[in-house]
């Protein structure tokens, strides 16, 4: 028996590949395995004979990566072909829900329904593209969105407004003039240190020279108001 991966999904195993390194394939899988075929459920995974090679037309691919991880990339595929629509959709099942690319049972295109399927498919996506040539064609899917990026904690300074913005200039500025005051306070402290203990002396030098640095970084932006 010949078969083949149509086109199409070859071309979105191998995005999906691209986009996701190391992703986990564990529950990856195209042809039809023996249960497929005993169930005779006609499953876009045993070979379509009405083209000579017979074209495997449905992919799995796994939900994410093999530590978890990238949770979402079986997420991120269903959400991209929701959004581009791509004609050479049949229907993705999903976390026991489904989507078709025309109208059933009512349920408009593109549009979830519950999947009362056996295998509810929580561990991989199912693809299967149309029929004919259409489903085969190869070429982008634009499934390469990143990773949502973390949620954004908002810059309280984006949020504020003049009046805000005027009260937190003047306590930073209130803040760094104190911490001066504190540094100029220390000087005679480190003067008094006892000087006999080389080590002590050292340490007194750096610590002091230090603080000079500081008061220098400080002091134009506490005076220059
Ligand atoms: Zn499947």
């Amino acid at each position: 028996m010949t078969y083949r991966l149509a086109h199409s999904l070859v071309d979105l195993r191998a995005e999906v590949d691209a986009a996701y390194p190391g992703r986990d394939k564990a529950s990856d899988g195209w042809i039809g395995n023996a249960e497929h075929a005993s169930r005779g459920n006609g499953s876009d995974h045993n070979p379509d004979r009405s083209h000579p090679l017979g074209i495997v037309r449905a992919l799995d691919l796994d939900k994410d990566d093999r530590d978890g991880s990238r949770a979402n990339i079986a997420q991120t595929v269903v959400d991209a072909m929701l959004r581009t629509k791509d004609p050479r959709v049949k229907y993705v099942i999903w976390r026991g829900r489904m989507f078709s690319s025309y109208v059933s049972r009512g349920v408009p295109a593109w549009t979830w329904r519950p999947y009362n399927g056996v295998n509810g498919h929580f561990e991989h996506v199912h693809v299967s593209v149309n029929p004919g040539s259409t489903g085969d064609r190869p070429g982008p899917w634009r499934i390469s969105t990143p990773l949502a990026p973390a949620p954004a904690t908002p810059d309280p300074e984006d949020t504020m407004t003049d009046e805000q913005f005027k009260a937190h200039l003047a306590a930073m500025r209130e803040g760094f003039t104190s911490v001066v005051e504190e540094v100029r306070n220390l000087r005679p402290v480190l003067n008094t240190i006892n000087t006999t203990n080389d080590g002590t002396r050292v340490a007194a030098r750096s610590i002091h020279s230090a603080l000079e640095k500081v008061v220098g970084l400080i002091t134009p932006s506490a005076a220059g108001r």
